[in-house]
């Protein structure tokens, strides 16, 4: 049995951020993730394709760092509701479970880009 290669590694994944634009998989079973994932983690299938996610969305959970571990920005954290998947990404702005969020590119922390949102404009 040969492994099979993930549709989208990290690095597809990082580079979609740095080029606006989130990057998810989807399952034939209809499961989505906002993350590379090797399996589906709703049916365990290897059998996922790559597709673009919505770019705006819905706080889910908040979670402010009031005092950051060395080497990381202050700032909030939020699962984001994107519709057919969830994503943690960072906030810009004050936002409170429920508010619509608008992708806005990613900032590297750790030399990792983070996909961050801001609060969307009405
Ligand atoms: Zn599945």
């Amino acid at each position: 049995m040969s492994e099979r290669e993930p549709p989208i590694t990290y690095a597809d994944w990082r580079q979609a951020l740095e080029d606006d634009a989130l990057l998810g998989l989807e399952c034939r079973c209809g499961a989505v993730t906002a993350t590379p994932k090797r399996a589906c983690p709703a049916c365990g299938s290897r059998e996922l394709a790559a597709r673009e996610l919505p770019t705006t969305g819905t706080v889910d959970s908040e979670t402010t760092i009031a005092v950051p571990p060395a080497g990381h920005d202050s700032g909030t954290v939020a699962v984001v509701d994107l519709g057919p998947a969830r994503l943690l990404g960072r906030i810009d702005g004050a936002v409170e479970i429920g508010d619509r969020v608008v992708f806005a590119g990613a900032r590297t922390a750790d030399g990792e880009p983070a996909p961050v949102f801001e609060p969307e404009e009405n």
